[in-house]
């Protein structure tokens, strides 16, 4: 079961349609093919019944993969995409930076050093680089959906928990998100306390190596311990079952922190999108619930389903997930050689760019390298080389589509969930 999208004659998006349909449109000459990936056409005359649905785009924001999936209000799923953003960014500066230095030190004809006069580090309301690539592919994302389905409301998952549920948890039970049989507000508290002790164990800070974060009530729960954030601790597996077998003491050596970064990140991004976008808000301990519910298993695509269905157990539509990956615009190197001498091609080789998407036999790949000798080293979404023998030829390949911001791959869901269609 897939979906593929449909574009009225001026190009706005109308309801998706099943392959049938569109294969017999295509035959009777009453659409074109508008994109492959996803597949979508675009009638050639008006359709006689405009009928739409109410549809809701639910984005699994994130610093490192956004989730998103757009929904209607039965809970069918229309759209799955998962979208890698880029995390090289303050490194590729760095490189730069350091490159730069290095010219200026040696005696070269190159410019000399400037000093602080840089109006960029003192203007208001910056971003560092890494944060406006981050919120330009959310938004990139935002902008995608809404070009290929005709999306009425939106829904952010913009963190893990509610602050202001805390203080007030009963504003959790007024909400569209309730549902049967779960204690929103101490999944939201647990979901604070992670949070808190920035998702280190509290008693070895780390030291276990074991992923698997409990949260321990210092008084126990059966000894009428209460579910308040200060009578909680976080702590792995390891030490939590120590503690409750007895071979663990707790030690109170003050708080461990984890790393924050992406908590700021995260915090960063929340307000920008929410300035920027007109959308519901919705958080990570709903969601999770909600998966759990639907027995859906850990992954942002899943994630951003229980967001868009607002928890209702999903109908899935289609069973495509697009994944994209962000890459540069352009190629920072330009030229090789002590004295630059030697210009790098970053324009067309034999009609092929780095990150063009090719078809080789019958497989797509996005170039990694091109030789001049006509020849291409080929790689993966992941951006990972394929080793290929012998070695792929431009002659032998075609050019399915030109680089741009993302490289897009249309993938089938993990057959372990593919039970629950
Ligand atoms: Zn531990
Ligand atoms: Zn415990």
């Amino acid at each position: 079961m897939n979906s593929v999208y449909v574009l009225s004659p001026q190009r706005a998006p109308l309801m998706p349609c099943r392959p049938v349909v569109a294969r017999l449109l295509l035959k009777q000459g009453k659409a074109k093919v508008r994109r492959r990936t996803p597949f979508t056409i675009q009638l050639l005359a008006p359709p006689e019944q405009g009928y739409t649905q109410p549809l809701t785009h639910g984005v699994d924001t994130g610093s490192s993969v956004i989730g998103s999936t757009v929904a209607d209000t039965m809970g069918k799923v229309f759209y799955l995409s998962e979208v890698q953003v880029r995390n090289d960014i303050a490194e590729t500066m760095k490189e730069r930076a350091t490159k730069r230095r290095n010219r200026r030190a040696r005696k070269t004809r190159y410019r000399s050093a400037r000093w602080l006069n840089r109006r960029n580090s003192i203007k208001q309301g910056r971003f560092s680089p890494t944060m406006r690539s981050k919120i330009d592919a959310h938004l990139r994302e935002i902008r995608f959906v809404q070009s290929l389905l005709p999306i009425t409301s939106m829904v952010l998952e913009t963190g893990t928990f509610d602050p202001h549920a805390l203080k007030h948890p009963e504003v959790l039970h007024k909400k569209w998100l309730y549902q049967k049989g779960v204690n929103y507000g101490y999944a939201n508290t647990k979901a604070y306390v992670l949070t808190r002790d920035g998702y280190t164990c509290q008693h070895c800070a780390g030291k276990s190596k074991d992923k698997r974060l409990e949260v321990h009530h210092l008084v126990f729960r059966s000894q009428n311990g209460s579910d308040e954030e200060a009578n909680l601790l976080t702590l792995c597996k390891t030490c939590h079952d120590g503690l409750h077998a007895g071979t663990v003491t707790l030690k109170h050596t003050g708080k461990h922190k984890g790393d924050l970064r992406h908590a700021t990140q995260m915090n960063s991004i929340r307000v920008q999108l929410l300035q920027r976008v007109e959308a519901e808000e919705t958080w990570g301990f709903v969601t999770k619930e909600h998966r759990l519910l639907a027995g859906l298993p850990k992954e942002h695509m899943f994630d951003a389903v229980m967001i868009a269905t607002r928890g209702k157990t999903p109908a899935f539509e289609t069973t495509i997930v697009i994944k994209k990956r962000c890459i540069p615009d352009g190629d920072y190197q330009q030229t090789k050689g002590v004295r630059s001498e030697q210009r790098i091609p970053t324009g067309k080789l034999a009609g092929f760019r780095k990150f063009d998407t090719v078809r080789y036999k019958g497989q797509e790949y996005c170039i990694k390298g091109r030789m001049a000798t006509g020849y291409a080293i080929l790689m993966d979404i992941g951006g990972n080389k394929v080793d290929l023998k012998p070695i792929p030829k431009f002659s032998k390949m075609k050019r399915v589509s030109a680089r741009s911001s993302w490289m897009m791959r249309q993938t089938t869901m993990p057959s372990s969930s593919s039970s629950l269609i």
